[in-house]
């Protein structure tokens, strides 16, 4: 299929597949298969060179999720995207791309929990240094936080917990003024709320567990790449250099970015990272994925719209001391929501409860609708205490540093009726109140 000139809502449900190219198979097929017959002796030749396209091995491609990447890819106008297992990978195989051998990442504190943990406790012990901006809401503070060693600047579009936003634009000017590339964790907001590679991102993440995905029954993580950075700019030799796996004919070593112009990147997580680290995506769980990505438009809009509810109503309760949410009254990131987030800011975002710890815990064990566990973007609705659970590992100090008080609770929009969620957060609030003299 034609991938260009097709709006959005197309390319969810068509984008990536041929049902010529799968005996005209409507539903996109699980291949459900590790390995793949290599036809002839000079067919497995062309296939190792690069010279036909065709698949040898599911670690390192397998027809179900290439129709996953490519989908994903179209969605966020893409070059291309590597699917692999879950959004930790997605993070680590980008990161560890451009950082290996002694590189730097400047990120700021407004972070997943999982990624804060392995920046602060398993990076460095890889080799690769992690900066941190103190401001992150000032973009000159990336300027002034980057170092020769440094090799990319990482944010989140719309941060966990709290919906925070950067100033992606700003951000990526000043990336590129120093000759390395914005990679963006795009997993809040989604390709349905935001593209940041037309912001000028260089390489997008997600977790695919998360929205993309959406109905929190599988864990998936999806890297994209847009294909203009200069990767030959003399900071990253490791996409100039000649690559052990990229002979031509006459045996001579190429480089990623010789091979593959427009798309070195992803195709270097898989040739170096997917295949030797192999976090590999199943086939069954990159059909999952696809078919959660054909509702993606119609489900956030909807828990956007629950989300937006929410917000109106936590505002004004008493047992609530504050929310974060950009469409909250008096939020800080109004203009930033208007400028890139247009058709909403998400369904995530916290609340202070106004209280004790003890009637907090009432309030989470009270609640009966939103389910309390450790996952966002769900159909369902969700609710998570982030300092005792997902932000668990961080110093009071750091949680102080990434605007997490103890009296933070993060609620993620599903896809039930708005009353009956106010309805439930109303009689919890009341039975937190009542309980405690
Ligand atoms: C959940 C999450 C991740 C980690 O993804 P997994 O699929 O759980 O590995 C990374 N970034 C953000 C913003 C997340 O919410």
């Amino acid at each position: 299929m034609a991938e260009s000139g097709y709006g959005f809502d197309t390319l969810k449900v068509r984008g990536g597949y041929n049902p010529k190219d799968h005996n005209y198979a409507v539903s996109v097929p699980i291949y459900q298969t590790a390995s793949f017959e290599l036809g002839d002796t000079e067919r497995v030749e062309r296939l190792l060179r690069f010279d036909e396209e065709g698949y040898l091995y599911t670690r390192m491609g397998n027809p179900t999720v290439t129709v996953l990447e490519k989908r994903v890819a179209a969605l966020d106008g893409g070059t291309a995207a590597i699917a692999v297992a879950s959004g930790m990978a997605a993070i680590t195989y980008t990161l560890f791309s451009v950082a290996e051998g002694g590189g730097r990442i400047l990120t700021t504190p407004h972070l997943y929990g999982g990624t804060v943990d392995s920046f602060k406790r398993i990076y460095p012990r890889f080799g690769v240094g992690i900066d941190q901006v103190s401001d992150p809401d000032d973009p000159e503070a990336f300027r002034r936080g980057i170092t020769p060693e440094t090799r990319a600047i990482f944010i989140e579009s719309i941060s966990n917990p709290n919906a925070t936003l950067p100033d992606i634009r700003r951000i990526a000017e000043i990336a590129h003024e120093n000759g390395i590339p914005l990679i963006v964790d795009n997993t809040f907001a989604t390709p349905y709320l935001l593209n940041p590679l037309k912001h000028g991102a260089d390489i997008v993440v997600y977790s695919a567990t998360k929205a993309l995905g959406g109905h929190g029954n599988v864990i998936g993580g999806v890297i994209v790449e847009g294909g203009t950075f200069p990767w030959d700019n003399g900071k990253f030799p490791q996409f100039t250099e000649p690559h052990f796996l990229l002979r031509d004919e006459s045996g001579k070593e190429r480089s990623f970015l010789e091979l593959a112009p427009t798309s070195p990147f992803t195709l270097r997580v898989r040739l170096t990272y997917l295949i030797y680290f192999g976090a590999v995506l199943s086939p069954f769980d990159a059909y999952l994925l696809l078919q959660g990505i054909e509702t993606l438009s119609e489900r956030v809009k909807k828990q956007v719209a629950n989300a937006e509810k929410i917000v109106r109503y936590l505002e004004t309760h008493e047992a609530v001391a504050w929310v974060s949410h950009p469409a909250a009254e008096g939020s800080p990131y109004r203009s930033l929501a208007e400028k890139y987030l247009p058709k909403g800011a998400g369904s995530t975002f916290t609340f202070g409860f106004n209280g004790t710890e003890q009637q907090s815990d009432i309030f989470i064990n009270s609640v009966r609708l939103f389910s309390y566990q450790a996952n966002v973007g769900d159909s369902r609705s969700l609710i998570i205490n982030p300092p005792k659970t997902t932000h668990g590992e961080l110093t009071p100090e750091e949680l102080e540093f990434a605007g997490i008080p103890p009296e933070t609770i993060r609620l993620s929009l599903g896809l039930e009726e708005p009353d009956d969620l106010i309805a439930d957060l109303a009689q919890a609030f009341a039975l937190s109140r009542s309980e405690v003299a």
